[in-house]
Order: structure tokens, then C-alpha cells, then sequence
């Protein structure tokens, strides 16, 4: 699948479910996050025929960071991520370990300022919200947001435990400066009017944070809270087995 020079691959997160997708962004010689290491079967061949000399991770997770030592082993290629990620990325799975004959010629290094292509440039900004490591990737020229999971949906009602409300607005509030015109998000796809979603999510989350807020500090508890704001039941709640929880959602508005 390709949207202008962008070549697109896309798998399922997890072979037992496969409604939940994953998209790996490749563009002149830059791979945009790598896939979980459970796709590899699907994921090397798609790594072979491209010539990858760069990868950027949006953050640390398994499902965008998981091929990166792979794809370290196999190609001469400069891995990016955020500083904090950096440690985390390069240590040595214990299943490695295990072997110790192993090629370990893979480094993941800290991004710097610019990412240059042939033809592009893309700006790390440091994103934080979904984890501390997060880090979208923009090329100004274009317009175009490689957004990690910075994004996904511009009305989210459950969060991981980890993830922060606030950050997500001083992120969000960040990226408003720049002409976004596309957003290419790694689970949804590309999405147009990138900047109108992006104002969106934020309006949103502020308003969520305004209204969970006043409740708190009048005395509701965080199930009398989700009771009112949040009643219906959120699929990705139960297929997680509730990893992902307005309850998250509703502590992070208050928690900081
Ligand atoms: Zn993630």
C-alpha cells in the first residue's frame, strides 16, 4: 500500500487477533518503527525487499520496537529513539542470552536534531503521553506527522496505567505550531486534516480533564466519575482484560 512516496506495511498486531493492525511507515530508506517480534514471519520478507539504512522507534513498546534488533543484525542501518528509550531498546533479551554465540552488532542511539533522506527531512519531537520515551517524527516541508501512538483516535476513553493526560496535552499543545496536513498514525493509518484532529484530540482532553477534575475536588469517587462521563462499555477495556481502563483515564486527570 502506498500515500504518495510513503510505503505502508501493515500487519496484525497479534496473529491470534488480527482487527488490531499495526502500520510501518517507509520512506526513502527510513523505516518508521519495526513491528512486534511475534509478526516476523510476515515482517522479514517485507524488510528484505526494502532497503532500509535508517529506522526511527516511536517509543519503546513491543509492537513498534520489536523487529529493531532484526532489522540491526541484518542491515547497516541507523536505529533512532528517544534518549530515555535508549538503554531499555539495547538490552539483550534474556532469550538471547541464552545463546551466546549470537551476532549482538545491534545499537539503538538517541535521535538527533535532523533526520535527512535524499529527498526529506523529519523532526524528532519529543512527545510524551502515551510513555515517557514517545517521540513523533515530522517532515515540515510536507506536512506530514508520523505519530506514533501519539494519536490513534481524537476522543480516547481509556488509557494505559502509565500514560498521563497532561502530557499528552503539553504534547499536543506542541505539535500546534506546525503545519500538519496528514498524520500517519501506527495503528489507524494515514488520516487527512491532520491538524483539525490534532485540535480536536486537545479540546477534548481538556474538557475530559476540566470535567473528571471538578468531580474529584467534589468529592466523587473515580466509579462514581466513570459512571458519568464514561457509562458505555469500551471494547478495547474488555479485550485487554481492562490494561487499557477509564479508570487509568480518570486517575491521570488528577494524579499529577
Ligand atoms: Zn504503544
Amino acid at each position: 500500500m502506498k500515500h504518495a512516496d510513503i510505503d505502508i506495511i501493515k500487519t496484525a498486531v497479534n496473529p491470534f487477533y488480527s482487527a488490531m493492525k499495526i502500520h510501518l511507515y517507509y520512506i526513502d530508506g527510513l523505516l518508521i518503527d519495526t513491528g512486534p517480534f511475534i509478526r516476523k514471519r510476515h515482517l522479514i520478507p517485507a524488510f528484505k525487499t526494502r532497503d532500509i539504512r535508517q529506522v526511527a522507534l516511536t517509543h519503546s513498546h513491543e509492537d513498534h520496537a520489536g523487529m529493531a534488533r532484526w532489522i540491526g543484525d541484518h542491515f547497516s542501518a541507523d536505529i533512532f529513539c528517544h534518549e530515555k528509550a535508549v538503554s531499555f531498546i539495547n538490552k539483550t533479551p534474556w532469550y538471547r542470552r541464552l545463546f551466546s554465540d549470537q551476532h549482538l552488532g545491534f545499537t539503538a542511539r538517541a535521535y538527533p536534531d535532523v533526520i535527512r533522506t535524499a529527498q526529506y527531512e523529519f523532526l524528532p519531537i519529543a512527545t510524551p503521553g502515551h510513555t515517557v520515551d514517545h517521540v513523533c517524527l515530522l517532515e515540515p516541508n510536507k506536512g506530514w506527522l508520523f505519530s506514533g501512538d501519539l494519536y490513534i483516535t481524537p476522543y480516547p476513553k481509556v488509557f494505559l496505567k502509565q500514560e498521563s493526560i497532561n502530557a499528552y496535552i503539553d504534547s499536543l499543545n506542541k505539535l500546534m505550531p506546525y503545519d500538519v496536513n496528514t498524520i500517519f498514525c501506527a495503528h489507524e493509518g494515514f488520516i487527512h486534516n491532520g491538524k483539525e484532529m490534532l485540535n480536536r484530540k486537545l479540546d477534548y482532553l481538556l474538557n475530559i480533564r476540566r470535567d473528571v477534575t471538578e468531580l474529584h475536588q467534589s468529592g466523587f469517587t473515580d466509579r462514581e466519575i466513570k459512571k458519568r462521563l464514561f457509562p458505555d462499555k469500551v471494547r478495547l477495556e474488555l479485550m485487554s482484560f481492562g490494561l487499557f481502563s477509564r479508570l487509568n483515564l480518570i486517575r491521570s486527570c488528577y494524579r499529577e
